[in-house]
């Protein structure tokens, strides 16, 4: 008698469909073994929208009454397997009521399985994870984000990859041969099922002990109780401009106080000041009003704001002036142009060695081989 539940971890729209696939394949493996199970979506407590980290899970059980009483909670809290879609979201997730940053790790069980995406080395992404107490283990399946399934994107069989994955670290949920069953009845074709068995196969898995991960703290916020509730709904407007103390001159719009974009963007933009033409550009199309105009007139982008979009770097006339870097590169929200206040040589360097790790602009893979080839670009740098 028991109830496996997955976790899948996922950027809002983009890959919607992926996690989809793999919950509804999860419980058509698990009815394979006489088991009974439900896939569902979960909302970061507000519609779904571009790049919000957002949630589904697969509950399987040996009968319906255990699958009923396991339902009879809020949401799945002490899951077997998480799986993130995204390794920019291994530095947390935004999705409890925008109360703030909590660890992709918060609803795994004491030495459960964090399954990653990702070409990240597994102390790099142990270094982007919260510390926490329980030991757990992360597997990596190696490969770029996915946006397969949304209809402008190849199909990459980044679904039944991760399904084959599954089965390789929680068997107890489901078996590789009643995955791979279900991968072909759904599917109806054997490249699918030669994808998850390879992935199932190649599998790396890491022990991440008690304590490992980085320092940074989760974010904690009291939850107004009834009693402090107003008797109306109340909608709090923002002021126009914030105040910035020692500064005279520039420019900084109200902003919310509560909700941040730090998990909302999987790349940040980096700005050259020194090439930076003070032309306007970026602050004037940036569809989140993320720019705070210096008292020197140039053109910060607020990392407390910024949803990665990519516009500036797009409408930005300086060549290099504005480059969009993969958010695995960064472990802070810090000003840039404080930064570059502060030290111009030093910043110089930081800023070209951060873009020499920009992202790849294709999600997905394109032709066949490409995967191969990528893993082999990876073994090069590294
Ligand atoms: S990427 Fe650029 S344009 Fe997009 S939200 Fe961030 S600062 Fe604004
Ligand atoms: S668009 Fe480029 S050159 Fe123009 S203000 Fe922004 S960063 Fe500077």
């Amino acid at each position: 008698m028991s109830t496996g539940t997955v976790e899948v971890v996922y950027r809002g729209v983009f890959q919607k469909t992926l996690a989809k696939n793999i919950c509804r394949g999860v419980v058509l493996a698990a009815r394979k073994e006489g088991k009974i199970g439900i896939a569902f979506g979960r909302y970061g407590d507000s519609p779904e929208r571009n790049g919000i980290p957002a949630k589904q899970f697969a509950v399987v059980s040996d009968t319906e009454e255990e699958l009923q009483e396991y339902l009879s909670r809020y949401e799945p809290s002490n899951n077997d397997v998480t799986i993130v879609m995204d390794d920019t979201l291994c530095k947390g997730v935004e999705s409890w009521a925008w109360a703030g940053l909590q660890p992709v790790t918060k609803l795994l069980r004491s030495g459960g399985t964090l399954l990653v995406t990702s070409l990240q080395p597994p102390a790099e992404l142990i270094g982007d994870l919260h510390r926490r107490e329980e030991p757990y283990s992360l597997a990596i399946l190696e490969g770029a984000a996915s946006f397969s399934g949304m209809f402008v994107y190849k199909d990459d069989h980044t679904d039944v990859r991760l399904l084959g994955a599954l089965a390789r670290v929680a068997p107890h949920i489901v078996t590789l041969h009643s995955m791979t069953e279900a991968i072909a009845e759904v599917w109806k074709t054997d490249l699918k099922v030669t994808s998850a068995k390879q992935a199932h196969d190649r599998l790396a898995t890491f022990p991440v002990a008690s304590g490992q991960g980085n320092g940074h703290a989760a974010t904690r916020f009291d939850l107004p109780g009834w009693t402090k509730m107003a008797e109306g709904l109340v909608i709090r407007g923002q002021s126009v401009r914030q105040a910035v103390p020692g500064w005279e001159g520039g420019y900084v719009p109200g902003r919310s106080t509560t909700f941040k974009k730090f998990s909302t963007r999987s790349m940040r933009p980096v700005i050259n000041f020194d090439t930076c033409k003070k032309c306007r550009l970026c602050w004037l199309q940036c569809p989140d009003t993320s720019f705070d105009l210096t008292p020197d007139g140039l053109y910060d982008a607020n990392l407390e704001a910024c949803c990665g979009c990519g516009v500036c770097e797009a409408v930005c006339p300086v060549e290099g002036c504005v480059t969009m870097v993969s958010e695995a590169a960064f472990d802070n929200n810090a000003s840039q142009w404080r930064m570059w206040t502060q030290d111009r040589k030093a910043y110089a360097t930081w800023l070209s060695k951060k873009i020499a790790v920009r992202p790849q602009r294709a999600h997905g893979f394109h032709h066949r081989g490409q995967y191969a080839e990528e893993l082999q670009a990876v073994s090069q740098r590294r």
